[in-house]
């Protein structure tokens, strides 16, 4: 079975947060006509919270490695595609990785890539100061042409107009590690998840995708035995959780933040988040850039006025340019929903 089937198969879907099948990305790249074409792992893992990636390539460097050249020897392979949609000038491939992992693991991670000249790797530096934003799939793009480092209009997409418009594929670290499992059959329908907060065994875990979030905290040793309630998918765009609703899949970049309900201050989760929305907004539109102040000036008054909050909230999932914009109102509203009970 070729790898693309293989894949199909075993229903791989990317795990930066957008769960988009694998598969489906892929074959668009192969389609898409370019005299060169891209790899980019995706390792630039900037939500608060989340830090699987960063043990993906601390702990299996070389499968996620191995992940890539499988997909460059996809895009290569001209006895399943038609021939206009080889690139004559080849696959090359990025590893665009953030600053501390690339301080930490640069080196063994480049001595990886220089063991077999076959491919054209390099790891690329996330540029300092580019935060969430950088990782962004356009934003990447930008970064590594060397452009200022905000979101593309979409379409058109990365996989036909990706580096110098040529058809690119992205792909997050623990994506391209899967598919090396899947290319050995050695894929488990596993998942890592980072928890972390108020719990006895914070850490990452390779754990099935199936369990619901109640089962993960329990069978990591990590379900309280005090009222709590869970931010699921990170610490700045999660959704909040109560203890009665861990009935379910732990979402996107797969984290699980548990907080003590006695303990915490919801003004203090507020201003945190807001102030995380404010800090990495890159201030390319309007709705964002101007609605996170806002936002943080009523939070920051005496009396707070939730009409209004509501009224920018829905602004910001409406009309913002990017993903970043129409998440802000993800932790606010369902914090105010399933913890305050409003
Ligand atoms: S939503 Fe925010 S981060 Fe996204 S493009 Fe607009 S200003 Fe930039």
């Amino acid at each position: 079975m070729n790898i693309l089937n293989k894949i199909k198969k075993a229903n791989l879907v990317g795990r930066g947060g957008g769960c988009f099948p694998v598969a489906i990305k892929w074959e668009m790249v192969k389609k898409a006509v370019g005299d060169k074409k891209y790899v980019i792992c995706n390792a630039s893992e900037g939500e608060p919270g989340v830090k699987k990636d960063g043990y993906i390539l601390e702990n299996f460097g070389e499968k996620v490695i191995d992940g890539m050249k499988i997909a460059i020897d996809f895009l290569s392979d001209n006895s399943t595609t038609p021939s206009p949609s080889l690139p004559k000038e080849g696959i090359s491939g990025y590893i665009f990785i953030n600053h501390e992992y690339y301080k930490k693991l640069g080196r063994k991670l480049n001595k990886i890539i220089a063991d077999d000249k076959k491919y054209n790797i390099e790891l690329f530096i996330k540029p300092d100061g580019s935060g969430y934003i950088g990782g962004e799939e356009t934003s990447i793009l930008n970064a590594v042409e060397g452009k200022r480092v905000e979101p593309r209009l979409r379409p058109p997409f990365p996989t036909t107009n990706g580096l110098w418009s040529c058809p690119t594929l992205i792909n997050n670290v623990e994506t391209f590690y899967n598919v090396s499992l899947v290319a050995d059959n050695e894929y488990k329908e596993n998942r890592f998840y980072t928890i972390s907060g108020d719990c006895l065994s914070a850490g990452v875990y390779e754990l099935s995708d199936n369990w619901t979030i109640e089962k993960i905290l329990r069978e990591t040793n990590n379900y309280p035995e005090f009222g709590f309630f869970v931010q699921v998918g990170g610490d700045a765009s999660g959704e909040i959780l109560n203890s009665k609703q861990l009935d379910k899949l732990a979402g996107g970049a797969g984290s699980i933040t548990i907080f003590n309900a006695k303990k915490h201050r919801s003004e203090e989760l507020f201003k945190k988040w807001i102030g995380f929305f404010i800090n990495e907004s890159c201030g390319q539109c309007t709705p964002c850039r101007e609605g996170v102040f806002r936002l943080e000036k009523i939070i920051n008054s005496n009396n707070i006025d939730w009409k209004l909050i509501e009224e920018l909230l829905n602004n910001l999932d409406e009309v913002s340019f990017c993903g970043l914009g129409s998440v802000v109102s993800i932790p606010i509203r369902s914090y105010r929903k399933n913890v305050m009970g409003l």
